[in-house]
């Protein structure tokens, strides 16, 4: 079993990956931002900072000269909580990429792997070595800001659409009109207004729009008529305070245009679901409300981030049953390795494997798609080797999954 792992793990590490969800920094602002530090580039172990200190990582440095201070201040938040998963893909990082050679930070190594990162993140070609040399990327399946542009040879575009959620604001609604140079006097001139905005971006390249509105709101939703919803937002409109549940309803009907949207020009939609911030309403993310807008779209490919996690199981029965649904695990293994590793065990099970999607970064800095790469690939290798030794699967098709997740499924969903 472990030589077959090891097979495993080589397979992956000679594919050009498909990286299926990404908000990486622009090579630009990367550049601004370099050299990093120790301090300077984290990814979703600030939530954790903030779940024990009660604020970001800024607060946590805030009056800090040296570099000495910071560690100071990292020390008692690391001593409290640097068994969660957000950390050790730190660790996973800087052991790959900045020689640190010992399984955590310490008093002894933390200067000299601050001072490789320097060093490492001031080449100029460091940006493109990491993610085209080390991880060896196809391309990013890039959330893309409304308005904002991308780089074509590191990233596949999909559209950010929450603020479509929120055209009765008048703020919203006005940079909308800006951008496209036309007015939005009701709801049907809004939807043109959407429809226009997509359209130019699918001309551009883009595959796919994304709403993340689990972080907000419920991700129930169902089919409410143009009437209801344009009254709604004609109050909107008129500066009328707007409350619940008017303000789902509309959003449902948008929510459901999108869809249709999607349908027209064969378009991929990315649902956030499961994992959210601190403070989370969990049950909003349980990928199983999203059941009456997935049956409603059947021809419509709905890809799932996140595994729905913790609502894993859950999920894998809908995408068994909506053959409309690809199961993302962007953001999963840095969440949790183990739940990821049940999840898919199970997925295996259940869920043709062409509709798995087996890498998402869902990070800002490239460094850190390294780590979670690296933390991918060992929780797929585990997975498929252990499926191929006591579940009756084939030698030969865990190999075949191993492509498929990391590159295969990602190209041919998202044409990349
Ligand atoms: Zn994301």
């Amino acid at each position: 079993m472990k030589a077959f792992r090891e097979e495993l793990l080589q397979e992956m590490q000679s594919l050009r990956t498909v990286d299926c969800h990404s908000h990486t920094v622009r090579p630009g602002e990367y550049q601004e931002a370099a050299p990093l530090s120790l301090f300077g580039y984290s990814s979703y172990f600030d939530r954790t900072i903030d779940s024990v200190t009660g604020g970001s990582r800024p607060q946590l440095y805030a009056g800090c000269t040296t570099d000495e201070q910071r560690w100071e201040r990292l020390k008692p938040v690391l001593a409290k909580a640097r068994n969660v998963s957000y950390w050790r893909h730190h660790i996973v990082t800087h052991q790959g990429l900045f020689d640190l050679a010992d399984d955590d930070l310490t008093d002894a190594n933390w200067a000299a792997i601050n001072a490789t990162i320097h060093e490492r993140t001031a080449d100029p070609d460091w940006y493109r070595h990491v993610t085209e040399d080390i991880c060896a990327l196809q391309t990013q399946v890039r959330n893309i800001p409304w308005f904002e542009d991308w780089e074509p040879e590191y990233f596949t575009a999909i559209l950010r659409m929450e603020s479509a959620l929120e055209l009765q604001r008048q703020d919203v609604r006005e940079s909308l009109e800006a951008h496209l140079d036309r007015s939005i006097g009701n709801l049907a001139e809004a939807k043109e207004a959407l429809a226009e905005l997509v359209a130019q971006y699918e001309a551009r390249g883009a595959l796919g729009i994304k709403l993340a509105h689990a972080y907000r709101r419920t991700l129930h939703s169902e089919r409410v008529s143009a009437v209801e919803a344009s009254a709604t937002f004609d109050r909107g409109l008129r500066g009328l305070t707007l409350k619940q549940p008017a303000i789902k309803r509309l959003q449902d009907h948008i929510i459901f245009f999108l869809a249709g949207v999607c349908e027209e020009m064969g378009l991929v939609f990315d649902i956030h679901t499961g994992v959210q911030g601190n403070w989370g309403n969990v049950p909003d993310s349980n990928p199983l409300h999203l059941l009456p807008l997935i049956h409603a779209h059947p021809k419509v490919r709905f890809s799932l981030y996140h595994g729905g996690y913790p609502y894993s199981r859950e999920m894998g029965m809908l995408a068994k049953h909506s053959p409309n649904v690809w199961l993302n695990l962007a953001w999963m293994f840095v969440v949790t390795m183990e739940g990821t590793r049940q999840s898919l065990s199970e997925w295996l099970d259940l869920v043709p494997g062409y509709r798995i999607l087996g890498f998402g970064s869902d990070v800002g800095w490239p460094e850190m798609i390294y780590g979670h790469l690296v933390m991918a690939r060992s929780c797929i290798a585990d997975v498929l080797a252990e499926k191929a030794e006591r579940d009756f699967l084939s030698r030969d098709a865990a190999l075949d999954l191993a492509r498929m997740m990391m590159r295969d499924n990602g190209m041919a969903l998202y044409g990349a």
